[in-house]
């Protein structure tokens, strides 16, 4: 398994080595992102997926992992999922996690999150003094069928991103 935390600290349970600690230290990686590879470790073992990133808002945990491998990650009958949300106490997403460049990537993303709510599409908004932000359309009638509340989304989406992402509806 890939994770931002090399083999050992995976398979300890309390410490990290000094090259994992100085990236949490320097908020490369969170606590949750070591939380959650440890976790997945005893879940899943060897498997060859990659865990790439945690984040968290509201009552949901956004799992990012590498392409093609949120079904393994999930596990049959959603039974990691399950597990998961057993030991973190939050509701639990798994999605492919990108380096988003531009709307597209945003888009992916947001399609992934929001879900079964539809994205209409994605714009770039510029600010006054260069400062931007997405903003991310979603029709109106799908409001009600969003997971969670469209701040806690902005939330998510942002740190997911690592950019301003802003809902939008039409
Ligand atoms: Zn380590």
């Amino acid at each position: 398994m890939k994770a931002p935390i090399c083999e050992v600290c995976l398979k300890t349970d309390d410490i990290l080595c000094p090259a994992d600690e100085k990236k949490l230290q320097e908020g490369i990686i969170s606590e949750l992102d070591v939380k959650v590879a440890r976790l997945l470790y005893k879940l899943l073992g060897d498997v060859e997926i990659e865990f790439k990133k945690a984040v968290k808002a509201g009552d949901l945990i956004v799992i990012m992992v590498g392409p093609g491998d949120v079904p393994v990650t999930i596990g049959k009958g959603g039974r990691n999922i399950k597990a998961l949300m057993r030991e973190l106490g939050k509701r639990i997403r798994v999605i492919e996690g990108l380096e988003v460049k531009g709307t597209d990537e945003v888009k992916k993303l947001a399609t992934d999150l929001l879900y079964p709510a539809g994205v209409f599409g994605v714009n770039v908004v510029y600010r006054p003094g260069g400062v931007r932000y997405y903003k991310v359309l979603i029709l109106g009638r799908d409001r009600k069928k969003l997971p969670e509340k469209p701040n806690v989304l902005e939330n998510l989406l942002s740190q997911m991103a690592g950019g301003e992402v802003k809902l939008s509806f039409i």
